[in-house]
């Protein structure tokens, strides 16, 4: 049997790029079909247009520190729309990369939506394409429960086109999205309240860390509100809104921003015409090689739910890639110490294990810990303090986890992951030199364990 395409590809995000531009470069023939716009969430509405309002977030804490290093500068004034724009622009300029890396690399691009037809075929535009292979790499969608006037909210897709910075923002969720968006909304000077439905945010990492950025967030005025949940939104006669909560009380908002996670993006995906099977939480079911119940139908990335995070999406595209048309390069996706940043302001970096699920998997643990005003700040007003701890193992002395809050933590933590990943031991962590003065040395000189 003679097919279009060796592989059809359903989004062009994170992972159906890695895959499509890698199988290509491989020598296969390669489609790949896209709805909305190249490049998928990361590139639109998450990891790229979120750091760039992150770093725009930051410059109220330059300014102000910049007074103790001698400068003063005249009144600092904020215009949201000019950093929109400037965020569209290069959100464009990024669109048109993708086009021209998957374009110059060989791949078939089919501007629509792709509908699977059967376990061979898709269609899109009218026409039916026919593959050996089909990847399933649609993302996810963020979810917002359905109350009494959830239409009022918006999501994270809405919220990178504001067309003002609203004066009082209520941020619901207590995940990445939302410590986040917590941040720049009030590095902008917006009055924001975070609520979050359980004890305390974050949760899945290590406790010190969500202490620690829960007291940092409330010493820049974040109003954190835990054990809170919305019942209800109505819209008032001026547009502004009010959130009555599940206890009562009444909260005023000009925004109401929902980050409570995100679902599979199976809308009109035409799986009823196949065999693939969902998993409890809804999302598609794969085996270790991406193989969904129909043997011609893979999936990756954020619609098979396991960790939503680009770097992995990339890196399962790869693997699928090159077990279909390079074998010989075939490596599985390792899920072991995968690092994190949250890019709240102050930043968390992390790889591997928090001290409750090291305890949990039943470690006799060491911890080691570290808080201290960072040298930058000590000519400053911040009273901003850094947190560095690590988790080791008693027994073997191998470093299980690295965790921090504080400047750059993301950037810090990326270099720990391969000491991590390499089996490193505290003690080579003690042998190692310092680079003075960094905040970062501060990660090879922790001598003393607070807890074992
Ligand atoms: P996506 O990138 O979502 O791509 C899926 C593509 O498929 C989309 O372009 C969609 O339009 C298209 N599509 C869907 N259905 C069809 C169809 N039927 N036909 C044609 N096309 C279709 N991760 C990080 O690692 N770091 C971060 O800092 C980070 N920040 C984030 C911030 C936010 C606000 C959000 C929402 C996410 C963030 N993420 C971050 C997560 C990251 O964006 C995702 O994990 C990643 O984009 C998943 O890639 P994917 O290829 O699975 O899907
Ligand atoms: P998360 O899964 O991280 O967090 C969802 C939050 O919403 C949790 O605090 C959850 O509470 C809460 N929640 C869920 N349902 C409800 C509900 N019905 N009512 C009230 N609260 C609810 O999702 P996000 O939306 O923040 O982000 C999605 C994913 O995108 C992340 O998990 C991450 O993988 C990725 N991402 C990565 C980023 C990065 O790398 N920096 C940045 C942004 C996103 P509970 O804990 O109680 O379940």
């Amino acid at each position: 049997m003679t097919y279009d395409f060796d592989l059809f590809v359903i989004g062009a995000g994170s992972g159906g790029v890695r895959a499509a531009r890698f199988a290509a470069g491989y020598g296969a023939r390669v489609a790949v079909a896209e709805s909305r716009y190249l490049g998928g969430t990361c590139v639109n509405v998450g990891c790229v247009p979120k750091k760039l309002l992150v770093y725009g977030a930051h410059f109220a804490d330059d300014f102000e520190q910049a007074q103790g290093f001698g400068w003063s500068l005249g009144e600092a004034r904020f215009d949201w729309s000019t950093l929109i724009s400037n965020k569209n622009r290069e959100i464009e300029r990024l669109n048109g990369i993708y086009r021209n890396l998957l374009v110059g690399s060989g791949v078939t691009l089919l501007e629509g939506h792709a509908r699977i037809v059967d376990e061979h075929s898709v269609e899109l535009g009218g026409k039916r394409y026919s593959a050996k292979h089909i990847l399933i790499a649609t993302g996810g969608w963020p979810q917002i429960p359905e109350i009494p006037g959830h239409e009022y909210a918006i999501g994270s897709n809405e919220v990178f086109f504001l067309e003002q910075l609203p004066k009082r923002v209520l941020v619901v969720g207590g995940g990445y999205i939302a410590v986040e968006f917590a941040s720049i909304f009030n590095g902008m000077g917006a009055k924001t309240s975070l609520l979050y439905r359980g004890e305390l945010f974050l949760r899945g990492f290590d406790g010190a860390v969500r202490r620690h950025l829960q007291e940092e967030l409330s010493k820049r005025g974040v109003d954190l509100q835990f054990n809170s949940d919305i019942a209800r939104i109505d819209k008032q006669a001026d547009g502004s809104l009010l959130a009555t909560l599940k206890d009562g009380r009444v909260l005023a908002a000009d925004c109401i921003f929902y980050a409570t996670g995100r679902r599979p993006m199976l809308d009109n995906l035409g799986l009823e015409n196949t065999h693939v099977q969902l998993d409890e939480r809804g999302f598609i079911k794969v085996d270790e090689q991406y193989q969904t119940s129909t043997p011609s139908i893979l999936a990756i990335g954020d619609v098979i739910g396991r960790v939503q995070l680009t770097p992995v999406a990339l890196a399962e595209g790869m693997a699928v890639a090159r077990r279909l048309f390079k074998p010989e390069q075939y490596r599985k996706v390792d899920y072991q110490m995968i690092p994190t940043a949250v890019f709240s302001l102050p930043n968390i970096g992390t790889v591997g294990l928090s001290e409750e699920q090291a305890k949990e998997e039943g470690y006799n643990v060491q911890i080691f810990e570290s808080r201290f005003r960072p040298m930058k700040l000590t000519m400053t007003e911040s009273q901003e303090r850094t947190l560095m701890k690590l988790v080791v193992d008693a027994a073997t002395d191998r470093v299980l986890g690295c965790h921090m809050v504080g400047p750059d933590a993301g950037e810090i933590v990326q270099g720990l992951a391969v000491a991590l990943k390499a089996g490193a031991t505290k003690q080579l962590f003690d042998e190692t030199i310092g680079v003075h003065p960094t905040a970062a040395e501060e990660f090879v000189t922790m001598r003393t364990p607070v807890s074992s």
